[in-house]
Formats: structure tokens, sequence, C-alpha cells
């Protein structure tokens, strides 16, 4: 941490592996000197971003998540792009308990010289966890990553979170429950631009087939993300790595689909959102710790609790109190 901003930011350029992992150690710090530097590293960094394919990948736990993406990653490595893998787990704590898990997976890409893994930051908050990755993910540019993969669980709103920092978002599906897309939460097979089922080998395979079909017809009659964008629905296995290259094509096309005029409103659109969501955090982060504030939160959260106070009115007088630096409950 005491390497200052402008070195760290020329250290993590050059492709030292060292300086990227410390600079996101810096960013995911909150300690507010930390939040200081952190700033001044992405400043510096920010003419370097945005190079990337930024892509997405949900699904459910057991679904492959991490098994494809080593597959795909592998995959990209061999055609020479530089690969990042973050993470979005808002249960994800340092002290264990997280779903996307720890660092046994994705064991062979970790390997490689040309990937870099970097599991999700701690957090209770899904807005801060998200920000912290929206913030690694521009380091990872920086240092020269030209595709980010960002992994998220169907934990409350992640996917939408991450859904909102990508370019191309994929759904991935287990091979059974086809019908009426059973099983999958609505909202979130609207934010897809791709669908793979994964696990299409061995007994899997008919299973596979029959489930690409039926999601194949169930999306047909959904809204596309995209005009001119039909929603692909592919098979993959990511064990045997069949149609791991489709996947790619594919995102290449999305791409192609959005256009660089498509690409460009779909990142301000991003930058914009991400702009009120640190106004809305830091907001909030300061109103909680705010001393009028803080002196009289219980008593106002008891009346409303208790429908003595509307929510209404129980905000006004916090948000006076906020604003004046006094309070009478
Ligand atoms: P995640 O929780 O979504 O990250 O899922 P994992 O990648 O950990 O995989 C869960 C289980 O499914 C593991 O036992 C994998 O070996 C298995 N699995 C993953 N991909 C495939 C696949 O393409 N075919 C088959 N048959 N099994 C798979």
């Amino acid at each position: 941490m005491d390497v200052p901003a402008d070195l760290l930011a020329d250290r993590l350029r050059a492709g030292d592996r060292r300086a990227l992992a410390r600079a996101i150690t810096l960013v995911e710090s909150t300690r507010a000197d930390h939040r200081a530097a952190a700033d001044r590293l992405l400043s510096d960094v920010l003419p370097h971003t945005g190079r990337a394919v930024r892509i997405g990948i949900t699904g459910v736990p057991g679904v492959g998540k991490s098994t494809f993406i080593e597959a795909f990653g592998l995959h990209l490595i061999g055609l020479g792009r530089r690969v990042a893998v973050l993470a979005v787990d808002p249960t994800s704590q340092r002290t264990g308990g997280s779903i996307l898990g720890d660092k046994t997976r994705m064991e062979d890409l970790g390997r490689s010289p040309e990937a870099f893994i970097r599991p999700s930051p701690a957090g209770t908050t899904l807005g801060g966890v998200a920000r912290r990755t929206r913030e690694a993910m521009l380091l990872v540019e920086a240092a020269g990553h030209d595709v980010v993969i960002v992994e998220t669980v169907g934990v409350g709103q992640s996917e939408t979170a991450v859904a909102g920092m990508v370019d191309t978002f994929l759904l991935l599906l287990p091979p059974a429950g086809g019908d009426d897309l059973q099983g999958i939460k609505k909202g979130i097979v609207e934010l897809a631009d791709v669908v793979v089922v994964n696990k299409a080998d061995g007994d899997l395979a008919g299973a596979a087939r029959r489930a690409v079909a039926d999601y194949r017809h169930a999306l047909a009659l959904l809204r596309p993300s995209l005009a001119g964008w039909t929603v692909p629905v592919l098979a993959a296995s990511a064990v045997e790595g069949s149609g791991v290259a489709e996947v790619w094509t594919t995102v290449l096309a999305h791409r192609a689909a959005l256009g660089t005029a498509g690409l460009d409103t779909r990142r301000s659109a991003q930058a914009r959102a991400w702009l009120w969501d640190e106004i809305r955090e830091t907001l909030v982060a300061s109103f909680v710790v705010h001393g009028p504030v803080r002196a009289s939160l219980a008593a106002v959260e008891a009346e409303v609790e208790a429908g003595r106070l509307t929510p209404g009115a129980g905000a006004a007088r916090l948000l006076a109190a906020f604003r004046q630096g006094a309070v009478g409950v």
C-alpha cells in the first residue's frame, strides 16, 4: 500500500502482476487514505481502459460456471488473448461462506501467465461489491487484459449489477427443465444476450438438445435485448470443450450486432448509471455516520416499525437532521 499511485500505475501497465494485485487490493480498501490513493490511481489509468471485451457470466451454483470459464479462458488464451476473471458474489466474506467458492477453482487457467483471476471482493452490500469489481475491471484492462469475464451467482440483484458493467451477458443453463424456463428468474433471461446450455455430453447430451430447442422456443417469445438480435441458444460441454469456440464467435457476433456506436451508447449509459450508484452509495454512507442522524436513527426506525410514523415522515425528519445538523424526534 505504500507504493505511490503513479508508480503503481506504471508497474501495472508494464504487466507487473503483483502491482496489479496490489492495485486491486487498494481499490477494495475502505480506508479513507486508501480510497484517495485508489481514486488517483484510477484516474491515472483511465485513458488506458475500455479496450477489452467485457463478458458477464451467470448461472445457478453447480451449472458449471467455473468449469466453463476455465475452458473458455484457455481457448481464448490459445487465440492469443489475455484474460481476466473477476467475480461479484455479495455473499462472499473473508471468513468463508461464499457461493462462488475459493481459489481452488480454475486451477489450469490460474497457472497461465496470460490469465489473471481475482475472487469477489468481500462486502455486505451488493453496491459496494459491484463498485469494487467495476474498478478492478478498469485496472485489469490497463494491465493489458483484453477479455474480462465477470462471473456472478443469482443472489439478490447481482445479475443486474453485472449485466450493467459488461458488453455481453451470458446465461449458463443446465441441460434440463426447458419447458417455459422453469426455475429461472424471468428477469435474468431478459438480461441475457447469449444463452448456453452446458453439460451437453454423455448421458446428458439428449436432454441438452431438448433444452436447447425448448429455450429457443421460449426466448423467441421474449423481447430481444437488442433490436435485430435474436438471443442465440447454444449447447456446450465445459468438460469436453465442445461448443466453447462457438460461444466466443457468438460473443463477437453480438459485438458486431451492437456496432461501434451501439457499444459506445451501452458503455456511456453504464458509466452514467455508475456515477449515480457512486452518488447514492456515498450519500448513504455519509448519512448513516452523520452525528445527528445517528443519534435519532434507531428511534425513528422504531417509530416507523411500530406504525406510529410513516416512512415518508421518518425519512423527512432524518433528512432534515442531515441537512441542518440537528434533530428532534
Ligand atoms: P459452478 O458452481 O457453476 O461454478 O459449477 P462447477 O464448474 O463447479 O461445476 C459443478 C459440477 O458440474 C462439477 O462437478 C463439474 O465437474 C460438473 N460440470 C461442469 N461442466 C460440466 C460439463 O460440461 N459436463 C458435465 N458432465 N459436467 C460438468
